[in-house]
């Protein structure tokens, strides 16, 4: 097994080796609460450790990041094949469950959500957070398998912006351009219903036009909609 092991508070008091995965696996209550870290424990306490056994120091050898999935808790060492399952979950909309991460031993995250944005931060160092929007899926698997690899330098020559971009801004921001849209919308709607009905006896001079232009204008009420506006009518009753 792939577990991450780690001196935990024992039962009767000391220290015992226990799968770190129990500590790592819970949810954040909120999106950006704060991360579960990844407490690797230095080599040197596990030696000095008399129940520390040769067959876990092979694996804690080799485990050197996990992933936290949406929705199964944490996974040790996860494969190409498998962060590509992982990132593939984010395909289905849970606000209450937004990303997916990957964690690195050197304590650098990299976060992915579904809005295709993407963290990568330090909780250990306490750099400042940067971030991308828009990342697909297929770059988000790049920057994971780097990440596996501890190519820290190479995810660094990302073109990151600064800071922590808000969880849900890419959603915040279609939500202002929506209500915006709609605002436009009925504003537009109210220009229309003022137009004058179409005279029967003056045509719209608009080329191709079958209807009639409007008191005081030489359009029909699409065409001088479109002629004030300088963009196409949504409306055509
Ligand atoms: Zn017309």
């Amino acid at each position: 097994m792939g577990l991450f092991y780690g001196l935990v508070p024992g039962l009767w008091g000391g220290f015992a080796l226990r799968p770190l995965t129990l500590m790592t696996n819970h949810r954040p209550p909120g999106p950006r609460a704060a991360r579960p870290r990844l407490v690797l424990p230095r080599c040197s306490n596990y030696m000095d450790n008399a129940r520390f056994s040769p067959r876990i120091s092979h694996t804690v050898q080799r485990m050197n990041y996990f992933a936290q999935t949406r929705w199964g808790g944490s996974e040790n060492l996860p494969d190409e094949n498998r962060m590509r399952e992982i990132l593939a979950e984010l395909e289905k909309s849970d606000p209450e469950h937004p990303d997916t991460w990957l964690t690195h031993e050197s304590g650098w995250t990299l976060s992915v959500y579904e809005s295709g944005l993407v963290i990568f931060e330090n909780m250990e160092s306490g750099e400042e957070p940067r971030h991308q929007l828009g990342v697909s899926r297929e770059k988000a698997l790049e920057l994971w398998l780097k990440l596996s690899r501890g190519e820290i330098a190479a995810i660094n020559q990302e073109p990151w912006r600064a800071g922590q971009a808000p969880a849900r801004g890419a959603e915040e921001r279609e939500e202002i351009i929506r209500k915006s849209e709609a605002v436009t919308l009925a504003l537009d709607r109210e220009f229309y219903d003022r137009l004058a009905p179409e005279r029967t006896t003056v045509h719209c001079r608009h080329a191709g036009c079958q209807k009639g232009a409007i008191p005081n204008s030489v359009f029909c009420r699409v065409h001088h909609f479109e002629n004030i506006r300088h963009r196409p009518c949504p409306f055509h009753d």
